[in-house]
């Protein structure tokens, strides 16, 4: 797995042992994965995901109209439709960004909905 160096942009063929870039001399924790096939294949993982979100909000929503629902849950759950729309476009955004990547940090792989309760 490669990484590069925060600072300098330096790139290494693994982690340093001593966090500390051979290039710059700069100490960091904070070096970024650089490795854009396991990047965007999350990435286009996570976009099956928001359509599956996107698909099952849909549903919940035309069954809660049909049925002209009174459950409280039944409708806010359908709020989960805006951040899969928005985490959507942003993922497909990066994807469409190969040439201007420069790394990525490991929380950039968690999933939104993961975030919820803590999981
Ligand atoms: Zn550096």
């Amino acid at each position: 797995m490669k990484v590069r160096c925060p600072s300098c942009g330096y790139i290494a063929d693994k982690l340093p042992p001593s966090l500390r870039c051979p290039k710059c001399d700069d100490f960091s924790h904070d070096w970024l994965i650089y490795d854009w096939e396991s990047f965007a294949s999350m990435k286009r993982r996570h976009i099956r995901y928001n359509l599956f979100i996107i698909g099952v909000t849909l549903i919940n929503l035309l069954l809660a109209i049909t049925l002209e629902s009174t459950d409280a849950f039944q409708w806010l759950f359908t709020l989960l439709f805006i951040p899969a729309i928005i985490s959507l476009f942003y993922c497909r955004k990066q994807l469409d960004g190969e040439s201007e990547y420069e790394g990525h940090r490991g929380r950039a792989l968690f999933f939104w909905l993961f975030g919820f309760g803590g999981v």
